[in-house]
């Protein structure tokens, strides 16, 4: 039987649709389930698909039905199920075997299974695949890290199987090691907060302004055809326009607000922290989706304490205030992006990978869930200045922030005042409101610190590690 140029382990949903995309871009494809009747499922629900596909039933048959040197895609369950096979898979591969984690590893996890497999002769790649079930099957956005020779040999098959952006692949070797792994962790922190933040102002439209849920949906929609044209926004006003089809009422309406999460934004929070580099609005809307948990306590926190503020938004024009509703999202979304490619300059240095940003919002262009027109203006930004170290101050978005800030403050004053939370739009206005003023308030910080710690000051004339004339103390 003809040899399979690729193999692929693990066929749950989003392996089994990364496998028949690869057959159908006519990659020969052998694959392999720990559970054999999953295979058997798989191979019926190919259809005509099934003749680029190998089934096997044993690792070792998997092995000797691809042509060497093999590249092997694994997509099991994240976490010890990739070490576990890892650990088989090194019995049976042979030397110049490239084994590619597609999964949704912790890159930390990506750089240490990278290093044990250096002196095996088998190679690592770490591989971010975005956009769910259907990106897997249509083409996803792909994020690869490993060596840039390791990735050559099978950039012909993923750049074949990843989504196209005009015509441009949205795949690309993005650096050494955990590379790719960590650049889709950060994406996934930046969808986080444009999800949160689309969350918020659809917030402000149902408690603030008092509208439908299909007159929120025609709001997102019309903003669908603007600068906010992008995939979350068009699923927001899809979603928004369903009904229940047992009740006839919106389903959006019916849906517990409680919101799950599988670790990935939490993980850019924390490496933003490890790192110093202050990602607020991805924080925020972490730390909101784990409040959205506490629906008990929230619940009864409401009888007790009351709802705040004034409750509804009274604008004096109502279309001028869903216009600035519009400007503060597109703000806010330049905060959420802008700290995320900060966090993702800072682990460039910290790793040596050289990450390449043009690249990186290139790539996400189509494929993901953060796909937008959006993106293709911080593509232009980043080549315009490569060495910005800021998305916020390069001369497009630094146009856009003036633009759009001052919608921003007005959205969430009212919010504000209305009681309504918006937490991740207001950490992005704290974020631009900091970031652009030469002179803060830690000067009263560093004194606080001589006083109790004797920690030292830089004085603005010059001299370091000065220390204050606190005496004896209070
Ligand atoms: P999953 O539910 O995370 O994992 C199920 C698959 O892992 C099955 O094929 C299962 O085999 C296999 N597996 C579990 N433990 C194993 C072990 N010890 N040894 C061998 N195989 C093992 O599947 P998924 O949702 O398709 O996700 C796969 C990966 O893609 C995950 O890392 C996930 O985080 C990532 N990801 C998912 C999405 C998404 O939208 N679902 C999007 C992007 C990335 P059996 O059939 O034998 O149980």
């Amino acid at each position: 039987m003809e040899k399979a140029e690729i193999g692929l382990i693990g066929l749950a949903v989003m392996g089994s649709n990364l496998a028949l995309n690869i057959a159908e871009k006519g990659n020969r494809i052998a694959v392999f389930n720990r559970t054999p009747e999953k295979t058997d499922t798989f191979v019926v629900e190919a259809g005509a698909l099934r003749e680029h596909i190998v089934p096997t039933k044993s690792l070792e048959e998997f092995v000797a039905a691809i042509r060497p040197p093999r590249p092997v895609i694994i997509m099991v369950k994240a976490g010890e199920p990739v070490d576990e096979l890892i650990a088989t898979l090194r019995n049976h591969l042979s030397a110049g075997d490239i084994i590619i984690d597609a999964g949704n590893a912790n890159f930390r996890d990506t750089i240490r299974r990278f290093e044990g497999l250096k002196d095996s002769g088998l190679t690592f790649i770490g591989m971010g695949v975005s956009g769910g079930e259907e990106g897997a099957r249509h083409g996803p956005s792909i994020m690869v890290g490993g060596t840039e020779a390791s990735y050559k040999r099978v950039e012909k098959v993923l750049t074949s199987i990843s989504a196209k952006f005009k015509g441009e692949d949205c795949c690309a070797w993005l650096g050494e090691n955990g590379a790719g792994h960590f650049v889709k962790t950060i994406h996934n922190g930046i969808e986080y907060a444009d999800m949160q933040m689309i969350a918020e102002i659809y917030g402000i439209l149902r408690d603030g302004l008092g509208l439908s849920a299909k007159e929120c949906s025609d709001i997102f929609g019309k903003w669908n055809k603007s600068r906010l044209e992008s995939y979350l926004i068009e699923i927001s006003a899809a979603v928004l326009k369903a009904s229940d089809p047992i009740t006839g009422k919106p389903m959006v309406d019916l849906i517990v607000d409680r919101a799950g999460q599988k670790g990935t934004g939490k993980w850019s929070a924390i490496e933003a922290q490890n790192m110093g580099v202050p990602a607020t609005a991805i924080e925020a809307a972490v730390a909101a989706r784990s409040l959205s948990s506490f629906k008990i306590q929230r619940e009864a926190a409401e009888k007790i304490l009351g709802l705040p503020g004034e409750g509804a938004i009274k604008p004096a024009s109502r279309d001028a205030f869903i216009a600035d509703l519009e400007m503060a999202l597109l703000a806010g979304k330049i905060g959420a992006y802008a700290q995320g490619f900060a966090v993702m300059a800072e682990a460039s240095k910290e790793f040596g990978w050289s990450l390449p940003m043009p690249d990186i919002a290139k790539i996400w262009r189509a494929g993901c869930i953060i796909r937008s027109q959006f993106l293709d203006d911080i593509t232009s930004a980043f080549r315009a200045m490569p060495d910005a170290s800021n998305l916020i101050i390069t001369p497009a978005f630094s146009a856009m922030v003036k633009e759009t800030d001052g919608a921003l403050r007005r959205v969430v004053a009212a919010a504000v005042t209305a009681g309504l939370p918006v937490p991740a739009l207001a950490s992005a206005l704290g974020y631009f409101d900091s970031y652009r003023r030469g002179r803060g308030t830690a000067n009263l910080i560093q004194a606080q610190r001589d006083f109790f710690g004797a920690h030292g000051f830089d004085r603005i004339d010059g001299v370091d590690k000065h220390h204050g004339p606190w005496g004896s103390g209070l």
